[in-house]
This record gives C-alpha cells, structure tokens and sequence, in this order.
C-alpha cells in the first residue's frame, strides 16, 4: 500500500539506526525522502543510492547540523527547492551524553539540549511557513520513553526528550486549525548504534523489565512513522505513541 505516494518527506539524523529505518519504509510507502546527516557522508550516500534504486523514489541526502538555527533555514530552503514541497517533517537526530548529576558538565547539559531539542525547534520553525501555504503537513518529534519516566544518569536527554512533548503538544495546538498535525513517538529500547553503548549489565537489567523481552527494531519504530506520517492518521495530533514492549504503560 502506497500511504505516502506523492509526499515529499525531511528525516533528521537518516544516515543511521531508526533514522535510516524511517528513510528506507518511508520510501517503500512511495515517499520521496530528503534526510539529513551530521558527518556519516559515506553511509549517507550509500543510503540514499541503495533505498532509491530499491523503491523507485528520489532519496537524497544532505548534510545538516540540526543543532544550528541558521544551518535549518537553509536546509529546508535546499529541499524545497530540490523537491518542491514537504508534507513531512520527521525531528529524528538525537545524541546521548549520559552521565550522573554530580559529573555533568554545563557542555554535556547544553550539547544534549541544543542537538535533541534546539534542533526540533530550528526544523519545525523553518517547515511550518510552507506547510501553512498548503495547509497540510505532519510533524513527527522523536522523544524517547525516558522523557516520560525519567532515568538516572540522563538527566540531560531525559530533559531534552520531556522537552519535545511539551514543545510538540504545543504545536498541535497551535497549528491545528492550519490542518498541521503533529505527534510525539516514544521508542523504548532500540537495537542501534545508541543502545550498542550500554554496558552488558545494563542491557540485561533493561532487557528483564521489558516485557516483549526484546529491544525492538528500527523499522518498528519505522512503521509508527509511516502511520503518523500518512493520512491513516488525520485525526490524530498533539499524541504521544510509545513504542516500547510494553515498557512504559
Ligand atoms: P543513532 O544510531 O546514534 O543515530 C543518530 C542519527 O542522528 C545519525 O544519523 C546522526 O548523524 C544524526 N545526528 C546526530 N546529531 C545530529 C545533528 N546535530 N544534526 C544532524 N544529524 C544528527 O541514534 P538512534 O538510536 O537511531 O536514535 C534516533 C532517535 O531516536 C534519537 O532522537 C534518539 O534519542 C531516539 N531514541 C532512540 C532510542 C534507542 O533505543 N535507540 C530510544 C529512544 C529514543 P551521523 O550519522 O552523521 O552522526
């Protein structure tokens, strides 16, 4: 089924892990997909050669740090001009910089918030003003399931995450009446580069409290993605969908 023929989709942070997902199913639905990277150039190119030569649809990749106001502006300036339109705005980057309160340092607080948070703004400030001319889009904010519980040793991200619900709920609310949706999906733990850096311990602590007793996979989170992004979803904005196991209920 081609839920998002003749969309034109902007995925933050596609060169890896849900990002790459989200580009690759995206595309399998008919999108044709812009994504951005941070300096994964090779996997980027890579990406958007195999998925487009799979599907049949443009993919392109660009570089863009999310984090920077300026560097947005033009970002979305560039993928309008490339792809004439976006219906879909998916707020994917993220960074970890865990530690505990008593270590973190004001750089590892504002370099968490600026690229997970900052970022949501300087995409969704930039695509709102075309997708108000066509008086239709859908904003998909990444958050995490530690943005709703909390987690020692994230105080930064779980911030940052908790950051975006608010931010996004407030969105729906604002750009409503514009037939501008936008939602929140809350991963839980995702097999990717990210999860690759918890310590054995850690894994299989997280591992006994979910009870799927699996992590799940990029392209799980993929498919809400494709839900959310389409128009399967046209009543439903200001939500926060987890996809979890179960581990937050
Ligand atoms: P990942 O494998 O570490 O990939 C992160 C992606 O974000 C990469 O494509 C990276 O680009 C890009 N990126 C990072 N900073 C950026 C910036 N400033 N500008 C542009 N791109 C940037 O992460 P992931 O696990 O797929 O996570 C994706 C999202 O899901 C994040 O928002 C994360 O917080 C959230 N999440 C993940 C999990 C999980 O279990 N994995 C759980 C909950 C929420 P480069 O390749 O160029 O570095």
């Amino acid at each position: 089924m081609n839920l998002l023929q003749d969309k034109v989709a902007l995925v933050t942070g596609g060169s890896r892990g849900i990002g790459a997902s989200i580009v690759s199913r995206f595309a399998a639905a008919g999108a044709q997909v812009a994504f951005t990277y941070h300096s994964s150039r090779e996997k980027a190119e890579a990406l958007a050669a195999a998925v487009s030569a799979e599907y049949g649809v443009t993919v392109q990749a660009f570089q863009s740090d999310a984090a920077s106001y300026a560097a947005s502006e033009q970002l979305v300036s560039n993928v309008i001009t490339a792809f004439g339109q976006i219906d879909i705005l998916v707020n994917n980057a993220g960074i970890t910089r865990d530690t505990l309160m008593l270590r973190m340092s004001e750089e590892q607080w504002d370099t968490v918030i600026e690229n997970n948070l900052k970022s949501v703004f300087n995409l969704t400030k930039h695509v709102v003003r075309p997708m108000m001319k066509k008086r239709k889009g859908s904003i998909i904010n990444m958050s995490s399931i530690v943005g709703i519980t909390g987690n020692a040793g994230q105080a930064n991200y779980a911030a940052s995450k908790a950051g975006i619900i608010g931010f996004s709920k407030s969105i729906a609310k604002e750009m409503g009446s514009r037939n501008i949706r936008c939602n929140v999906i809350a991963p839980g733990f995702i097999a990717t580069d990210m999860t690759d850096e918890l310590d054995e311990k850690t894994r299989e602590a997280y591992l006994s409290n979910i009870p799927l007793r699996r992590f799940g996979e990029g392209t799980e989170v993929a498919d809400a993605c494709v839900f959310l992004a389409s128009d399967m979803s046209s009543y439903i904005s200001g939500q926060v969908l987890s996809v979890c196991g179960a581990l937050n209920t």
